[in-house]
Parts: C-alpha cells; structure tokens; sequence
C-alpha cells in the first residue's frame, strides 16, 4: 500500500464504531474500580517460531486495539525461551507484518530472553522460601510420577532437598555442569492437586544450546509457565490476553505472581480463531511449506499473514475481518467466508476496475476500419467518482472471453453468439456474423461480427438496449499477462484430522498463460489491486516485472459469474 492508501485505511479504521466484548467490559469494570491507577496495557508474545497467520492477526488487532482505544500501550514481546527451534528469520517476519497490519510497537519491543537474569533471580528467591527445588528425574521419570486424573502424583524423593542444596545445584545448572536433561527445577506446589499444572511443574531445564540472542551465555531454559506471567508482570502489563488453552495453566499463573509478590496482571482467555478449509497450527503449515505443498510461507493460498498479503488482502480486510467476528469465550469455528466479505467490500470501494481478457478469443469487427484507434472513456471506480476516469483503445481486433461466446447457447445464454447481439463493455453494440473455424480440428478460432456506429456508449444516440454486456481488450494494444487463480487450499470443510494431507485441494492453483490486459497495466506494480471486470479481484504479484507480468487472484466477485457460465 502507498502512505495514502495507508492513511486513507487507517482513518476509515479509526471512525469504525468499536464494539465491545467480554475483554472490554473486564477492562470498563477495572477502570471503574481504580484498578492498575487507571492503565491499560496489553502485549503480543509470539514464539519467533514460525511466521504469523490470521489467527494471530486476530489476537494482534484484539492487544494492540485495546491500547488505542483506552489510551494504553501494547508491547510487543517476542517469547524466545525454546533456542532450537526459533530463528532471526522468523523475528523480522513478525515485526513485518504487525506493521503492515497497521500498528506500532513504539519503542517497546521486548524478548522474554531479556529477562533470563531477573528469571533466575526469582527463582533463587522461590528456592529460599522452600518453594523450588532441584529434581534429578529424568523428563520420563517425572512423566511417569505425574499421577492420572483420577489418582494424585507421587512426590519426588529429591522434594526435601535443603535450600542450602538447592541453590548450589542450581547455580551449578547455571554453570554447565551437568548434560542435558539431568535435573531441572520445579516448583514446589501440590502433587495431589486436581490441576497437572500444579503438580510441582518445571521452571527450568538444562540445554546445551546456542540462543539466537544470548548466543552460548546460557545453558537452563525457562518454560513457558515460568517465564511468561514473570516477563508480563516485569513489563507492567495489566491484561495477559491470550487463548483458552491457557485456562488451565492460570492457576499457576497466578500462583507464581502472589509466591514472587510482584506486580500480578490478570490473565484473560479468549477462544482462538480458527478458520474453514484451513488449518492453522504453526507445526502443520510448517509442513506445507517443507513438504512442496505450497511455495513457501508467502505461498498466496497460506493463511499466514505474508501469504494473505500476497495474495491481494489488504490490511484494512483483515482488521475489520477481526472486528465483525469479535471475542468469544468458547471454540467454535468461523466461516471463511467473512473473511472473504471484509476483503470484497474493502476492494470494491478502493480497487480500480480495469478489462483483462484471461482465456481470450479474437473477435473481428468487420465494418470498423482497419488500423484505427478510437479512444473510449472508462471510468475508473462508479463506488468512488475521486478516482476519475480513463481512456482505452478500442479497433477492429479484439479479444472477448472464450465463455462469452457460444455457437449453440443456451437459453437465456445473453453473450455472443451466430445473429446475437451485445454491448461491448464502454464501446458498441456488436452484433455475431460468423465463426471462422481451424480447418484440421474444428475449434472456434475467430468471431466475426459488425458494430452499429449509433450505438457508443456515453453518447446521446446511444440509448438502445441490449440484454448482455462483455468485456474486451483490443488486440493490437494488449498486454501480456499470466495470470494465477488460486482456489482454496483444502477441498473441505474441516480439515482438522490426522489425514489431513489428503484433503488438500488438487485444483487449488491454475496457471492461466495468455492473458490479455488493456494496456494501461503494463504500468502496474507489484501490490496493485485491480478488479477485472465480471472475474473478480487480483493483484500484481510479488515476482511480477514490467516484461513478465504476473497477477494473483485474490478474490472472486460476490455473484460468481462462473455459476451462470456452467448452466
Ligand atoms: P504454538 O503452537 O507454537 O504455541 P501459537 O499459535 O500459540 O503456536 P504463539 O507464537 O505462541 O503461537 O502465539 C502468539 C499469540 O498469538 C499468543 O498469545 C496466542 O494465544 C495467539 N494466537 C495464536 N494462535 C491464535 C489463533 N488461532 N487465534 C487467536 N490467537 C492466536
Ligand atoms: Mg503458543
């Protein structure tokens, strides 16, 4: 998007009435209550483990939402506690597309890995209160002490160590001392406790690894439990927004904050997104990409954040997308097709329309001279009269759509066909004289038709009616395009089970060669959105350059034309 577009989205964001959810009126009711000396502060703690995708795009907008419109601040804090499987690569997307979505982390970004000193200081200062102790089971054995359901966990015989013991292991752990695996650190809790969470859960493991940002300075890793509530309370945060599935671990949330006496945000739990004919999970995309399934993370079918942006979405489609679906507090799954919806009526308020030809078929008009060029205005938007109009050429050679015409129609079929007439789209009334056809194999090759001069659209006289409008590109100003029409990535609805593989659509991806453009294109640049006229909405690709353009379906248009084309 240029500034303009940006600013232009980003005002229209602003005046959206905000709607209220469960979130919200928590927050009302703290205010109302003096709570936090009045602050609002949200963050957004992705692991830089994968890139980000809708659903995460929906906690985004949810964070960084709620601190624009109290007049808070939303950090954004990157949860680097696992050194093996996250990468630079994956940190830069992040911050990437939390900008393109339209919002600002200011100077507060953070990474929990900012903390593993002040980690390790609390957990020194939970070992002296007796509340930590250093455990020599192996990952299996504490599995298997861990207790069931129904029946309480055992205790571990190294639960009674000393504090004095304590901190010496501990700090040997520091040290490098011992290999992977050979102790860790728990929290001393309950192994009765209903909650597995709280049955003396891990702070910390031993990993000889190299970190992406600490390099080999560490060789213990905080888990998630036990770094998360700490790095939000250390950051000040008063919401800890996250998904349901932390429901359970709250507890201890909780549990850690009151035993450390520090500052205690609240945790709240919403449900996550999840989406038809989509998967979501970071492990399964990352399998799409390394597998071929697709391109890549950009892959225009993914539903991640840079595959969305590729594929034609615009940032303004996704807050909104976000907005009308609002906060639940159960699972339950959205219909793609909202998320569509918020991308067509954001496109069809600010796309371009313009004529492309994708599956073209020459039509000759007999009785127009040849090698004239008549300029015919176009308009640009009817949605928007700001975007004006534009000129397109108009000759004896042009190419209609192989759909558009039918030796034999149907009825009601109010396209070409032998003795029919139509509205050439902006120019004429055309009216079918013949077919040339291929000598060898009979296929259609040329149509021939003839034009009324009294019929140009935008004149006085041309008042005639005819049933069917089509479009057009004359031939000789054509551009070249290929044009790529990407379908759903999985051909059902649900696609959540472990055969989940086979339900990826064959036909998810159609590579169309010989497109032809009016020539006003040739200019296009990569992530211009356009509306071809009765196809739908595309955008210039990535990969695409002046001598090679390349365009991307982003969505078809509401009443699908190709619904109509079947009967
Ligand atoms: P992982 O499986 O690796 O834990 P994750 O999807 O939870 O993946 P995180 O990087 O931990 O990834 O997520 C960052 C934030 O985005 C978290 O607060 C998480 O709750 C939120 N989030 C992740 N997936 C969704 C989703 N589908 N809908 C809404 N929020 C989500
Ligand atoms: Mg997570």
């Amino acid at each position: 998007m240029t500034t303009a577009e940006n600013m232009k989205a980003e005002s229209e964001n602003n005046n959206t009435a905000v709607r209220t959810n469960f979130i919200r009126e928590i927050i009302d009711e703290d205010l109302k209550n003096g709570k936090n000396a009045g602050r609002v502060h949200t963050r957004f703690p992705p692991e830089p483990n994968g890139y980000l995708h809708i659903g995460h795009a929906k906690s985004i907008c949810l964070n960084f939402g709620i601190a624009r419109d109290y007049k808070g601040f939303c950090n954004l804090r990157f949860d680097d506690t696992n050194p093996t499987k996250e990468e630079v690569e994956y940190v830069d997307s992040i911050m990437e597309d939390v900008r393109w979505l339209g919002f600002d982390w200011d100077d507060r970004l953070y990474y929990a890995s900012d903390y593993f000193e002040q980690l390790y200081e609390f957990a020194v200062k939970l070992i002296k209160k007796g509340k930590a102790f250093v455990c020599d089971l192996t990952a299996d054995q504490i599995r298997e002490t861990r207790g069931t359901l129904t029946e309480p966990g055992k205790d571990s015989p190294y639960r009674d160590r000393s504090v004095q013991e304590n901190l010496d292991l501990f700090e040997r752990m520091r040290k490098g001392e011992f290999p992977n695996g050979a102790r860790t650190l728990r929290a001393k809790i309950d192994m009765a406790s209903p909650n597995f969470n709280m049955r003396d859960p891990v702070m910390y493991r031993i990993l000889h690894a190299e970190h992406h940002r600490t390099g080999n300075k560490w060789c213990i890793y905080p888990t998630y439990d036990w770094a998360h509530g700490q790095s939000d309370s250390i950051e000040g945060i008063t919401h800890s927004i996250c998904t349901l599935e932390f429901e359970i671990h709250r507890p201890l949330y909780d549990w850690f904050l009151e035993e450390l006496e520090i500052h205690h945000p609240q945790q709240i739990e919403f449900a996550r997104l999840n989406l038809t004919y989509t998967v979501m999970s970071k492990r399964k995309l990352l399998q799409l990409v390394e597998e071929g399934h697709v391109s890549g993370w950009d892959d225009p079918r993914m539903p991640t954040i840079c595959g969305l942006r590729r594929r034609g979405y615009t940032s303004t489609a996704i807050r909104n997308f976000a907005d009308r679906i609002g906060v639940a507090k159960r699972e339950y799954t959205q219909d793609v097709t909202v998320l569509e919806d918020c991308l067509r009526d954001d496109l069809n308020k600010h796309a371009r329309r313009v004529m492309a030809v994708l599956r073209p078929l020459k039509l000759v008009v007999e009785n127009y001279p040849e090698g004239k060029t008549e300029e015919l205005d176009a308009v640009n938007n009817p949605e928007d009269p700001s975007l004006g109009s534009r000129k397109i050429p108009f000759s004896n050679v042009l190419y209609i759509e192989q759909d558009d015409f039918r030796e034999n129609p149907p009825k009601k079929y109010f396209r070409l066909s032998p003795g029919a007439e139509v509205r050439l789209r902006y120019a004429y009334i055309v009216k079918c004289t013949g077919v040339v056809k291929d000598k060898k194999t009979g296929e259609i090759i040329e149509v021939r038709c003839t034009y009324d001069p009294e019929t140009k659209s935008g004149s006085s006289q041309s008042g005639r009616k005819v049933k069917g409008t089509i479009h057009w590109v004359s031939a000789a100003h054509a551009v070249h395009a290929d044009v790529y029409l990407y379908d759903r990535l999985f051909s059902t609805e649900d696609p959540s089970g472990d055969n989940w593989k086979d339900l990826i659509n064959p036909k998810s991806l159609e590579i169309l060669k010989h497109c032809k453009l009016e020539p006003g294109l040739a200019m296009s640049k990569p992530g211009d959105r356009f509306q071809f006229e009765r196809l739908g909405y595309f955008c210039v690709d990535t990969d695409s350059k002046a001598e090679a353009l390349k365009f991307n379906r982003t969505v078809t248009l509401r009443d699908t034309w190709a619904k109509v084309d079947k009967s």
